[in-house]
């Protein structure tokens, strides 16, 4: 049996005062939402924070609402099940709520959070393994050693981004707000993400994600397509998040976004572009999945070949394009 390593968990009354527990404790500290990302990875000593500072609790994180327009504020620490199960979001938010309804299982979506998921760790084949394991094989970059397991010769980590809503929430043009020490802050969510396997966010350390907040639809469409092994409960080997705005039969806006191909959620704006402006026929579909096939770069580190995940990277977009324009 794994056993997580001893820490000290401290419960803060506000999100200010969790960012000042985080400032207390420099990188000795991490936040702990609903944990089933974090605790698992510190049995496996992938992460041994000192102190956690829980956040799941707090009542100023996990306010819902959705004005009548449509646009929808959800608190970081609302849960996926949460989510899935509210009237309005449901009715206002379908894009959203596909790509959640896809993350691991039943369970773990009854503690997972809407700020845990845009955030969780990157993952890779030679990481997301017990600390025997790897230290038989030394540590890579990811856990503080100097190699690539995946690319021996490259500088950086390539691990890979796996959550299944951030891709959408950046298809939707979402925001997200964040507290720091100096205060809040609004940001694109597509900013909160650094192209780097292993510091793969670009919050402060000391910053909570306080709410995610989803634009009204004024019309776009959306649908979220996830390649997996199982599709009961696995992490995405690659998937597509397309937003689509349809005037009659002409393409006036469009975005892709590609996930588990890359360090961070990517957005391939030249596929989009081969859409908009143009009758949504098969060949404008055809040519722009193919583009973001050539965009997507899969490597060797998660489960299935990665050639055939790049090629795969084509099918989901079409059927995410069709089926976002009602025709799947
Ligand atoms: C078997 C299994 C299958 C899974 N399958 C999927 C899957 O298919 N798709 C998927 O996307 N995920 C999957 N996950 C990962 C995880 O369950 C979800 O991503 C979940 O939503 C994480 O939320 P959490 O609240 O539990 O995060 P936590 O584990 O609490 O935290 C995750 C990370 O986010 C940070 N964090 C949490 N909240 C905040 C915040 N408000 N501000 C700043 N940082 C924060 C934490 O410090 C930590 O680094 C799976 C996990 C398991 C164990
Ligand atoms: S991509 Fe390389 S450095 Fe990153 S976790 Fe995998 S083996 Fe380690």
């Amino acid at each position: 049996m794994l056993r997580l390593p001893v820490f000290s968990y401290l419960r803060p009354g506000s999100p200010v005062e969790a960012t000042q527990m985080l400032a207390d404790h420099g990188g000795r500290a991490k936040l702990v939402a609903g944990g089933t990302d974090l605790l698992p990875k510190m049995k496996r000593r992938q992460l041994a924070p000192e102190v956690l500072v829980a956040i799941g609790h707090l009542d100023a994180l996990r306010q819902l609402e959705v004005s009548p327009s449509g646009a929808a504020t959800l608190g970081a620490g609302t849960t996926l099940s949460q989510a899935l199960r509210h009237p309005a979001l449901r009715e206002q938010q379908p894009g959203y709520l596909e790509a959640v309804r896809v993350v691991s299982t039943p369970a773990l979506r009854n503690a997972g959070t809407v700020g845990g998921n845009l955030c969780v760790d990157t993952r890779c084949n030679y990481y997301d393994m017990t600390e025997e394991w790897r230290s038989a094989i030394g540590f890579c970059r990811k856990a503080g050693g100097e190699v690539c397991r995946v690319a021996a010769s490259s500088p950086r980590c390539w691990a890979v981004s796996s959550s299944d809503t951030a891709p959408m929430a950046i298809a939707l043009g979402a925001t997200a707000l964040l507290a720091g020490p100096d205060g809040m802050r609004e940001v694109p969510v597509a900013s909160l993400y650094a192209d780097d396997g292993a510091a793969y966010l670009a919050l402060a350390a000391t910053e909570v994600l306080t709410a995610l907040r989803l634009p009204a639809s004024e019309g776009w469409r959306s649908a979220y397509q996830k390649l997996r092994r199982r599709a009961s409960m696995d992490f995405p080997v690659a998937s597509a998040a397309v937003a689509l705005h349809l005037d009659g039969p002409v393409v006036d806006g469009c975005r892709i976004v590609l996930g588990a191909v890359a360090s961070h959620p990517l957005e391939v704006p030249s596929a989009a572009d081969l859409l908009v402006g143009g009758e949504l026929d098969d060949d404008a579909i055809d040519r722009a999945a193919t583009e973001a096939a050539r965009l997507a770069k899969p490597l060797d580190n998660t489960d299935l070949s990665f050639p055939w995940r790049k090629r795969m990277v084509k099918v989901i977009v079409e059927r995410a394009v069709r089926q976002a324009a009602g025709r799947a």
